[in-house]
């Protein structure tokens, strides 16, 4: 018989990090408080001030509160607290930013202890020669873009999530934006090196400053997307690009097929090298935008493309022209084309107060916010069976996508259980058919605690057991934020 603190080996045959994990018992969690205490300044228990660590207002889901929350400054710190974890076997979630919509850093329902990264949150170095920097991981990407401007560098780090998101949440969910279609996901190449902290206390560093390297497979990208559960990430290389004149276009449509075919036959025009983002907004959203007060100018209710063009002024008048030219044949009745920089950020503002106009535009509504992805050339006919769905099943909600991608949001709203349900049941038929048209439950907000049951049917019995092998391998003791991201039922794939 293995004794109490003897790690099990992923051969282990009576225990199973993700199935059968062997958490502390309630008296553990109080002694590894204990420790925490005599160690760190800042450790919470007060429930009131620790609900919001595993709690999202933005998010359906219901998950346990954490035992404890404590702050850290550095990687040394994190080390301490996985090394406590494992001693106690608690299980050990980050909270970053706190903007993830899968409860993502959701506690454990036997007791698990928070990591607060709001304490690393500085830029380390600034390599400007080499577009690159370093930051901890509790930095936000909106406060990196601002440190670079008041210093007058020309660079800004291209991934844009949810307002306040930090950076070690960003790796963790694998992020992109409304900047995906120029500039990619977190799963490219914006995240060059990474110190991580394993579940075995251990520190490493997945690769050098080096902008790219063929040293064998990219250890970087495992934790790109692993939501937590394979190590804690506490300081990140970050590569920038540098900083383009922006103009922002808004073109109307009279249905949203017409809308979304325009944007392929953009992304295949020239004028595609000067394409940022393509956003789609339907009329409901439009509508929830003009009643927020939000922002000070109405649109017209009617599906919308919002599209940011950028390069030199002839380069961005050419792009428009070629866009113009393009929505026209599509039959767009508006055009409005922010041909200033305050003109551009006041018309894309409307683009950024979404989820919470629409949330505010049913009065005491909470939201289900999706993310399907599907080939582009599929989205017209997913996006119309969506709202014609959401139509006959009345479920409330509006549409907000990164069009240019083949990702949308169909925030969908709800006010009691009963509403509740009837949204689940729309979400499961979206995700089918994003499914049945080759595409994915999850273009960009990750898997969480939401999505795990489509990761089978998305990716294959033989990929997830892949991923749980890693797992198995890299935190046998299931500690890493255990609940998350692998499905429930064990498919472990058998060759016959
Ligand atoms: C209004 C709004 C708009 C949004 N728009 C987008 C969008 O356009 N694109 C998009 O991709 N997402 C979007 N999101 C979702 C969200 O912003 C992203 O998922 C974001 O990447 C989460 O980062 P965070 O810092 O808030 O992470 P958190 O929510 O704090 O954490 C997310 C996960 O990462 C883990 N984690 C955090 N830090 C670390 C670390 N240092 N090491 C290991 N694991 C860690 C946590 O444990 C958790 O599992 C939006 C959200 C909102 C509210």
């Amino acid at each position: 018989m293995r004794k109490r603190n003897e790690e099990p080996t992923v051969e282990s045959a009576e225990y199973d990090p993700l199935t059968q994990p062997r958490f502390g018992s309630p008296q553990d969690v109080q002694s590894a408080i204990i420790e925490l205490k005599s160690i760190f300044k800042d450790v919470q228990t007060d429930p009131e001030v620790i609900l919001p660590y595993g709690f999202s207002e933005n998010s359906y889901h219901q998950s346990a509160p954490h035992s404890v929350v404590v702050s850290v400054h550095s990687t040394e710190d994190v080390v301490k607290i996985v090394n406590i974890a494992r001693k106690y076997r608690i299980p050990l979630t980050v909270f970053a930013g706190g903007t993830s919509l899968e409860g993502h850093f959701g506690g454990y329902k036997s007791g698990s202890i928070c990591i607060d990264m709001s304490g690393m949150d500085k830029i380390l170095e600034i390599h400007q020669d080499d577009s690159d920097l370093v930051c901890q991981a509790g930095a936000r990407w909106e406060d990196i873009n601002h440190t670079l401007e008041e210093q007058g560098i020309p660079l800004f780090f291209p991934l844009d999530p949810g307002p306040g998101a930090a950076i070690g949440g960003m790796i963790a969910t694998g992020c992109s934006g409304t900047n995906a279609v120029k500039y990619g996901t977190a799963k490219g190449e914006w995240f060059l090196n990474l110190t991580v902290v394993l579940p075995n206390g251990e520190v490493i560093k997945t690769r050098r400053r080096a902008h790219k390297s063929s040293a064998g497979f990219d250890i970087t990208k495992i934790f790109i997307g692993a939501e937590g559960t394979l190590g804690i990430v506490t300081e990140a290389t970050l590569k920038l690009a540098p900083l383009v004149p922006t103009r922002v276009a808004v073109a109307q449509f009279k249905d949203v097929e017409h809308a979304v075919s325009a944007v392929q036959e953009i992304l295949h025009s020239p004028s595609n090298m000067n394409i940022q983002c393509v956003e789609l907004i339907d009329d409901n959203m439009i509508k929830a935008i003009n009643d927020s007060g939000e922002i000070p100018r109405k649109f017209a209710v009617k599906d919308s493309l919002f599209i940011k063009i950028q390069g030199s002024e002839t380069a961005i008048a050419e792009a428009a022209k070629i866009v113009k030219k393009i929505v026209d044949k599509h039959g767009a009745s508006g055009w409005d084309f922010g041909s200033s920089d305050e003109g551009a950020k006041a018309l894309w503002h409307a683009r950024k107060v979404c989820l919470w106009s629409s949330i505010a535009s049913v009065p005491g509504s909470r939201a289900w916010t999706t993310d399907v992805c599907v080939p582009p050339s599929k989205l017209p006919e997913l996006v119309r069976e969506t709202k014609e769905d959401m139509r006959q099943s009345n479920v409330l909600g509006t549409i907000v996508g990164h069009v240019g991608d083949g990702n949308f949001h169909a925030i969908l709203l709800f006010r009691s259980d009963e509403e509740l349900e009837n949204v689940r049941g729309a979400v499961h038929r979206l995700v089918e058919r994003a499914l049945r048209m080759d595409g994915t439950c999850t273009g960009e907000h990750g898997v969480g605690l939401g999505k795990k049951e489509y990761l089978v049917e998305e990716l294959g019995p033989g990929t997830v057991e892949v991923m749980k092998t890693i797992k198995r391998a890299v935190d046998p003791l299931g500690l890493l934020n255990p609940g998350k991201l692998y499905p429930d039922e064990d498919t472990r794939w058998k060759k016959k």
